[in-house]
């Protein structure tokens, strides 16, 4: 762009900001008193339902954009589940742009003549996948050890990595941690549709004591000082959440060892900003994270009967990503800790962690822990956490609502995806089979349609054409001689 044109860009950008403050400001300041005194120690619970803010938890103002199918698209003729009802019904799901505008029964062809009409007969659509828990910025096999910390090098492997879940049907991903800016980097532009790939919330780097997870010996090229934020005292703990959130953190990531009045500040300290917080903790952490008020907690570790019970009592989520840790069995026979991880488990004690959270009523969500390599295992590793959860009394229903809803929810997102309802945002997918009865048909995955747009066709990555934009004036000029 010409300096002009790029003075003219900036001008027209902050005068769209300043109409969009002034139709904000007056019920703000109408709003404000009132939604600050029912707790000003979290943010989230402060809501402007007039407010266009951005489709991800940090919810900051956002100028209204074109997005998704320019015009009507149709699924008809399919199986719904639509991870509202346990059971799949006949019908057709309207979409509009980027949002699903209806659900109609079989029958129904109330939408508009020009619609596009996609015939899914005899196949189940149904809410996209959500992953709670991958690292798609981490080092794949082919990464030269002297990219493992590069953003550029991390962005395009993330972006491979992540179209081999959005060919599975994930439309949304939790990213757990990854090196400097470039987890950010690919949640913003995917969040553009730049690319195909889900939608990633990002956490950022992990926040965890000096020498803590990810950042104790042995030290190895995936846990370097790029991918962590080591802190201590809870001053640092609280610079340490800001700085994450600063950076565009849609949730912080904590990780043991830390001490009581850490964690407390970090947590409470991310609440007053709106964020949630998940840790990847053990034993006594587990415990004290969960004392302070953590939102969630990742993987099936060790963790004290007590602790369960108060996970319970305060609503405690817990993503248990076992099919990773089966992995470590199946290869090494046990999981043994690193310096900052003391401690050992082996299978049984695995999955007796998951069965006992469940039968203590406590929210689980699903995640993989995929990572480099792992990726190329999509979509079996999914759909192993899901049988864990089946194996555990799930039925298959109740898992894919877990991998839709349930995790939507736990990521502060419920409001937006997870279920096949008006309103919500367009990330839909169609399986050719019964996943609903059975958990192996998710392994075909045929259509996606993600925030409105169809990504997949026929199981492969389908991106138009772009559209041509006309010059500014014809040209040659014909005042040229
Ligand atoms: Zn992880």
């Amino acid at each position: 762009m010409k300096r002009d044109s790029i003075q003219d860009f900036a001008r027209n950008e902050a005068r769209r900001a300043l109409q969009g403050a002034k139709r904000i400001l007056p019920l703000a300041l109408l709003l404000g008193g009132t939604a600050l005194a029912q707790d000003f120690n979290d943010r989230r619970k402060v809501q402007y339902p007039d407010q266009v803010t951005a489709d991800n938890p940090q919810r900051t103002p956002a100028i209204p954009r074109k997005q998704g199918f320019d015009g009507t698209l149709v699924l008809t003729g399919g199986r719904i589940f639509d991870s509202v009802k346990s059971a799949a019904y006949p019908g057709s799901v309207v979409i509009q742009q980027n949002k699903i505008v209806a659900v109609l029964a079989a029958g129904s062809t109330a939408w508009p003549a020009d619609a596009k009409i996609v015939d899914v007969t005899g196949k189940t659509v149904m809410p996209g996948l959500i992953d709670m828990h991958v690292h798609s910025t981490y080092p794949t096999p082919e990464t030269p050890a002297d990219m493992t910390d590069s953003e550029g090098h991390a962005t395009l492997r993330a972006l491979r990595s992540l179209q081999m879940l959005l060919e599975n049907g994930i439309t949304s991903v939790r990213d757990m941690s990854g090196p400097l800016n470039a987890p950010y980097i690919i949640s913003e532009w995917l969040e553009k549709d730049m690319a195909p790939g889900p939608r990633v919330f990002a956490a950022g780097h992990i926040i965890t004591g000096t020498g803590g997870h990810a950042a104790d010996r042995p030290l190895t090229p995936i846990h370097s000082a790029a991918y962590t934020r080591e802190a201590n005292g809870a001053d640092d703990w609280v610079k340490a959440v800001r700085e994450t959130y600063k950076m565009g953190a849609s949730h912080i990531k904590i990780a043991s060892h830390f001490a009581p009045d850490e964690v407390k500040a970090g947590v409470a300290e991310a609440h007053r900003l709106g964020l949630k917080v998940t840790c990847d903790c053990e034993t006594i952490y587990t415990q004290m994270a969960v004392d302070a008020g953590v939102d969630s907690i990742e993987h099936p570790l060790p963790r004290t009967d007590e602790t369960i019970k108060l996970m319970a009592q305060k609503g405690t989520a817990s993503i248990p990503t076992m099919q990773v840790y089966q992995g470590l069995f199946d290869s090494r026979g046990v999981y043994a800790g690193t310096a900052s991880r003391r401690f050992s488990m082996a299978a049984q004690a695995n999955y007796d962690i998951l069965k006992k959270m469940i039968a203590a009523g406590i929210t689980i969500g699903v995640g993989t822990d995929n990572i480099g390599g792992s990726f190329y295992n999509t979509p079996n590793i999914y759909i192993a956490d899901l049988k864990f959860l089946q194996k555990a009394g799930y039925s298959p229903a109740k898992a894919l609502m877990a991998a839709t809803r349930v995790n939507a929810q736990i990521m502060d997102m419920g409001d937006k995806l997870g279920t096949l309802e008006p309103g919500k945002l367009a990330d839909v997918i169609v399986v050719a089979g019964n996943p609903d009865q059975n958990l192996d048909d998710l392994a075909k995955v045929e259509m996606v349609v993600r925030n409105g747009n169809i990504v997949i066709k026929d199981g492969q990555v389908y991106m138009p054409r772009h559209v041509p934009v006309p010059l500014a004036k014809p040209s040659p000029p014909e005042t040229l001689k």
